[in-house]
């Protein structure tokens, strides 16, 4: 038995798994980051044991290994049943009802024949060996991801579980909410791209750190967080190693104790970093993709200063700073690289099927996103802050942009969407929407004629069908858009009135 329960969300994505299990072999579970995945794994690994079944657990990476098994006895998994299966590991006991295997190590050939069911971490990391076993070994195969997006996977796959979204978890507090910047616009023209493991197409290294690797840009990723870093825990993103050192040395002149880790970085030195960073004697980890799996400590400002094209990148690049901790309201997000610009907000990246199933036709339209041009953040001209759609006036610095500035927002105000299916707002969204009521209600009291809070209230729900729960009560200068809407609903609702 473990010790803990599973969270609503995990209910609901074991109930799916439970009720398709004797329908296929072969399952994928989409698990944004905050959802509790290990969790999920230790649950459905307590089941199978408990009846009697072996089960292989599947990690990417050696230190992978080591953390899930240090979470498994945590949650209650027994330690004595726990194996490990990875080069020169000794002894390994192949008895033991729990298995833990490192990807690289495992091969077709000599996957033991008393395995029950494998459950495979980041399944989205292409390896060979393990894609072998997942389509010839015919056990019962869950894999977890929270980037689900590599172009293969529908093929391997039969299965796909999406028991919530990104934008769920923060809605529902799972997940902290976000403020996007974009100070640096660098040019990216004339950058080439090429298929990288793991990612997809993305920028070619070497030609985007000559570009982020301009004294201009360091200088501005410094002086950027200086001024609106706020002092917050920060985690840098960098395209390489030298990348890396300069952009440490440039915090560490200003004042700022900065630490770098890279791939180089020996386990050891990495811990002590991370024990510094926890107990606030070093301010920013600065990092070369050695921060995006199983990095969880509490994180508040993110400089991203790696241009990606890549979303599994930028999501997980992201989710570092996504998860709750006591205290936290949010996380800043300083991207230096135009990728905002390129991907938009994280939790508006989602698809409802794996890519790569074997009909070609559906996964082709089912992949390409008509309605991401819309999803775009627009950046606020004064303070680059990035704005989400239907936002007018900047909610941070109050700016309001002249006609002409802000024409994306502009058009996506002024076209009505032709696919008839409902459109779902973030959280941002919301929240722009109820400070715009919320202002209206106190310019409405400073000219005597006030409106209730109920009126507040039930014209923000006629917009987005729910009450506003959870929203900052916040003024913020009411747009013409919010205004257009109040002013039709009270006209409705004056009218109304008169009838009664
Ligand atoms: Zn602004």
């Amino acid at each position: 038995m473990l010790n803990l329960r599973p969270k609503a969300k995990q209910i609901t994505g074991l109930k799916m798994l439970s009720q398709d299990w004797n329908n296929y072999r072969t399952f994928l579970i989409s698990a944004p980051v905050g959802y509790g995945k290990t969790f999920l794994a230790a649950y459905l690994t307590d089941k199978l044991i408990q009846q009697g079944k072996r089960v292989m657990f599947c990690a990417p990476f050696l230190t992978l290994v080591r953390q899930t098994a240090t979470r498994f006895v945590q949650y209650g998994l027994p330690e004595d049943e726990i194996s490990y299966v990875w080069r020169n590991y000794q002894p390994h006991d192949p008895e033991r009802l729990i298995q833990i295997a490192s990807a690289d190590t495992l091969i077709r050939r000599e996957f033991p024949d008393n395995i029950d069911a494998l459950i495979v971490d980041e399944a989205h990391m292409k390896r060979r060996g393990l894609l072998e076993i997942i389509r010839d070994s015919g056990i019962k195969v869950v894999g977890l991801s929270g980037t689900p997006f590599s172009p293969w996977m529908g093929k391997y796959y039969q299965k796909f579980i999406k028991p919530t979204t990104m934008k769920e978890l923060i809605s529902i507090g799972d997940l902290c909410g976000y403020e996007f910047y974009a100070p640096s616009k660098p040019d990216m023209k004339g950058v080439k791209t090429s298929n990288q493991a793991g990612y997809g197409n993305d920028f070619n290294e070497a030609q985007i750190a000559v570009i982020m690797g301009s004294s201009t840009l360091i200088g501005d990723i410094v002086k950027n967080w200086m001024e609106n870093g706020e002092d917050r825990p920060t985690i840098c993103f960098c395209v390489n190693k030298s990348h890396a050192a300069f952009i440490t040395t440039a915090f560490n002149r200003a004042g700022v104790t900065a630490e770098i880790m890279i791939d180089d970085t020996p386990p050891d030195d990495r811990q002590m970093i991370i024990h510094r960073f926890e107990q606030g004697a070093t301010k920013i980890i600065v990092n070369v993709g050695v921060l995006a799996a199983g990095f969880d400590s509490d994180v508040r400002c993110i400089i991203n200063a790696r241009p990606t094209k890549s979303e599994i990148r930028w999501l997980q690049v992201l989710g570092r700073g996504l998860r709750t901790a006591p205290g936290k309201d949010l996380c800043k997000i300083f991207d230096h690289t135009c990728s905002i610009h390129r991907l938009g907000y994280p939790d508006d990246i989602e698809y409802d099927e794996l890519k790569g199933k074997t009909d070609g036709m559906k996964s082709a339209t089912a992949t390409s996103r008509p309605e991401k041009k819309d999803k775009i953040p627009h950046e606020c001209p004064s303070c680059h802050y990035m704005k989400p759609i239907g936002v007018y006036v900047c909610p941070k610095c109050g700016f309001k942009p002249l006609a002409g500035e802000d024409v994306e927002t502009d058009i996506s105000r002024g076209l009505k969407r032709l696919n008839g299916k409902e459109r779902t707002y973030t959280r941002n969204e919301k929240q722009a929407w109820w400070s715009q009521i919320k202002y209206y209600q106190k310019v409405r009291i400073n000219k005597g004629k006030p409106t209730s809070d109920a009126w507040a209230a039930h014209t923000f729900k006629e917009k987005f069908g729910v009450w506003p729960r959870g929203l900052s009560d916040f003024p913020m200068e009411t747009s013409p858009e919010v205004w257009n809407f109040i002013k039709s609903k009270f006209i409705a609702y004056s009218k109304t009135q008169k009838v009664a």
